[in-house]
């Protein structure tokens, strides 16, 4: 079970817009390109989306992925 953690406003700015994911932004991205990864669900309607650095990870991942699909990882 996950646990949400409790965020201390409402802004979009300085937390990641991944849901369940409250770290610091480290990037900020194309929503178009979010859309696409399916292991990243984001919130808010801005053009840009600020991702933690793990959320980047996997964004950077996911869209290298739809490149080389060899290895499905684990
Ligand atoms: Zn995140």
């Amino acid at each position: 079970m996950k646990r949400r953690e409790i965020s201390f406003s409402n802004t979009s700015d300085g937390s990641c817009d991944s849901t369940n994911c409250n770290n610091p932004i480290k990037r900020s991205v194309s929503r178009k390109k979010v859309d696409l990864v399916s292991d990243l669900k984001v919130e808010g309607t801005g053009k840009k989306v600020g991702l933690c650095q793990e959320c980047y990870r996997i964004f950077r991942k996911s869209t290298k992925k739809e490149r080389e699909m060899e290895s499905f990882g684990r």
